[in-house]
């Protein structure tokens, strides 16, 4: 390999992260670089004119110096105040600008996302702050689109997430009647917070030459935080976001029975007898999923309330729905943030 320029590093091809730190440092190295990418991104693509609506008609627009230091941009017209981030998740925020920047980057960045305290580290804000920048961005940037439909071989699982059984309650797994395993389960079906998600498989392709098949379409997923018995929200989500022509994987869970009566083609695997792959039928890329989100919150011992835990999984669906944009994550991020 040739040696690199020190001057202009070059990213490696392999790298997990579309868009190094030192791309965003350059960028956007500073609050004033960050409010003026949001003027010209939302209101003035050449950083002077914008459309004014008290003259109604496209002006000149000029940036003063107030005493205390609003940030904003006046039409010289008719002394139109626009601030670039009224609207947005940022304005009124008493965090700067460039640490909110810097925090989506970070949540952008990486495979698993980093943690609230993490970020505390990383922005030197308190955790409480952490915390509610994390929540507005997942809630409101990462949210998920519930017009998406999923077509070709889709898998659904669902999964339980929470608090562990103590061992009084362990005890009570042993005497129970129906068998220790079972009542494991109805333990945690019971205390535990339920989600329900739902993947297409990536389409690929066999290509002539190639040692590997190609990806003709990403693959996209869904996932929800579900009630405690979830059957009728589940079926809500399949009615609202499977294509009827979908091939639909799950395991033998009772609540999956309605499928092939509802007409989709399903093929279920065996879980309970200990199955887990039989030719194609198997739920692994969805539980591959789980097996990322869990990683991520597996520092939480305690019950997860179900808002908290849906802004979490909105990132990691996020994630995985953007992996192939075709542009750095965090550039798609920021732009649904200067989204009116
Ligand atoms: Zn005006």
């Amino acid at each position: 390999m040739a040696p690199g320029n020190r001057k202009a590093p070059q990213r490696s091809v392999s790298s997990e992260s579309e868009y190094s730190l030192m791309e965003f440092m350059a960028d956007f190295p500073d609050d004033e670089t960050c409010l003026r990418w949001l003027w010209t991104t939302r209101y003035a693509p050449d950083g002077t004119h914008a459309y004014c609506p008290r003259c109604e008609v496209e002006t000149a627009f000029h940036r003063y110096e107030t005493k205390q230091q609003r940030q904003s941009w006046t039409c010289t017209t008719c002394s139109l105040h626009i601030h670039p981030t009224a609207g947005t998740i940022f304005h009124k925020s008493s965090t700067a600008l460039h640490l909110w920047f810097y925090a989506m980057y970070l949540m952008t960045s990486t495979r698993c996302g980093i943690s609230a305290k993490q970020l505390e580290r990383e922005l030197g804000v308190t955790y409480k702050t952490a915390w509610r920048m994390f929540t507005l961005i997942r809630n409101e940037l990462m949210g998920q689109d519930d017009d998406t439909t999923l077509r070709g071989q889709v898998e659904m699982d669902e999964m339980y997430v929470g608090g562990k059984p103590r061992l009084a309650d362990k005890a009570e797994f042993a005497k129970d009647p129906a068998g220790r395993q079972s009542a494991a389960i109805r333990w945690s079906h019971e205390n535990k917070t339920a989600v329900f998600g739902m993947v297409e498989r990536p389409g690929r392709t066999w290509v002539d030459g190639k040692a590997k098949p190609v990806r003709t379409r990403p693959g996209r997923i869904v996932a929800h935080v579900v009630p405690k018995h979830p059957q009728a929200a589940i079926v809500r989500h399949i009615d609202a976001q499977v294509d009827p022509d979908a091939v639909v994987y799950t395991d033998d869970a009772r609540i999956y029975d309605r499928l092939a009566k509802d007409g989709f083609d399903h093929r279920s695997i065996a879980h309970s007898e200990g199955v887990y792959v039989s030719g194609d039928v198997h739920t692994s890329t969805i539980e591959g999923f789980w097996s990322l989100v869990k990683r991520g919150i597996s520092g939480t011992h305690h019950a997860v309330s179900p808002k908290w835990l849906q802004g979490y999984l909105n990132e990691y669906v996020w994630r995985y729905n953007h992996r192939d944009d075709g542009r750095a994550m965090f550039l798609s991020l920021i732009l649904n943030a200067a989204r009116p």
